[in-house]
């Protein structure tokens, strides 16, 4: 058995923000691996300014790397049409029946959970992480968890800390955590405007987007 995070999202492209979260979840909780899964087509977003997901795949490929326990995953990636998050989660358990998975959402992201797809049954069935993003308080937080009956556990500061009976899903962990302010609108944003993009993306994969040209 191995305890798995599913990093879902567009990852378009994937910045720092991304990676600090990635680092501060595998830090402090007992996680083997993270996958980072870029959606096809992400549920919410107009397809129009994503690129195509082989790109996005290559860039967290580049992201990935230095990072042993940092994973690329394709299940998404390999799947025309919307990708919805139980859909996955319920493809990578009969993948792997006796992992334990456990979905790591931006606060930002979380506080949109009740439009997602049979979201009350992705909560019981696997557990959540939820990361503090700036500009989406951990408060709107706690209000979206009260209001869908959950109890949030707060992540202690070793990994080893964790008690096991919390490690079965349904449970929900809040992670508070200095994360950078950046987002990938703002980082082709600033490619657009021909603004340089370093500090907010890794080094490679600044290299990556001038070299095919994406986001100009
Ligand atoms: P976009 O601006 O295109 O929406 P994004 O920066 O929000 O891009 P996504 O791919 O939408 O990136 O997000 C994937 C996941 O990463 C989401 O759960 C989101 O909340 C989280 N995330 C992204 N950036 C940060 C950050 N700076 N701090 C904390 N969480 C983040
Ligand atoms: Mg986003």
């Amino acid at each position: 058995m191995s305890l798995t995070g599913l990093f879902g999202g567009t990852f378009n492209p994937v910045h720092l923000g991304h990676l600090k979260v990635a680092e501060e979840v595998i830090r402090r909780f007992p996680l083997d691996r993270i996958l980072f899964i870029p959606s096809y087509i992400p549920p919410h977003k107009s397809p129009g300014e994503v690129v195509p997901v082989r790109h996005r795949l290559k860039m967290l490929a580049i992201a990935c790397q230095a990072h042993p326990s940092f994973e690329v995953s394709e299940v998404e990636a390999r799947r025309p049409g919307p990708s919805y998050s139980i859909v996955t989660l319920r493809r990578l358990k009969r993948a792997r029946p006796e992992d334990r998975f456990f979905f790591i959402v931006g606060s930002d992201a979380f506080l949109e959970i009740e439009t997602w797809k049979d979201y009350e049954r992705l909560l019981t069935e696997c557990s959540f992480i939820v990361v503090s993003r700036p500009g989406f308080g951990i408060k709107l937080v706690e209000k979206v968890i009260a209001r869908i009956n959950l109890t949030a556990l707060p992540i202690p500061g070793r990994r080893t800390a964790i008690k096991s009976e919390n490690l079965k899903p349904g449970s929900l962990f809040l992670l508070e955590v200095r994360t950078p302010d950046i987002s990938s609108t703002e980082v082709r944003r600033r490619i657009k405007a021909g603004l340089p993009v370093t500090g907010l993306v890794p080094p490679g994969v600044e290299q990556y987007m001038a070299k095919h040209k994406l986001y100009s």
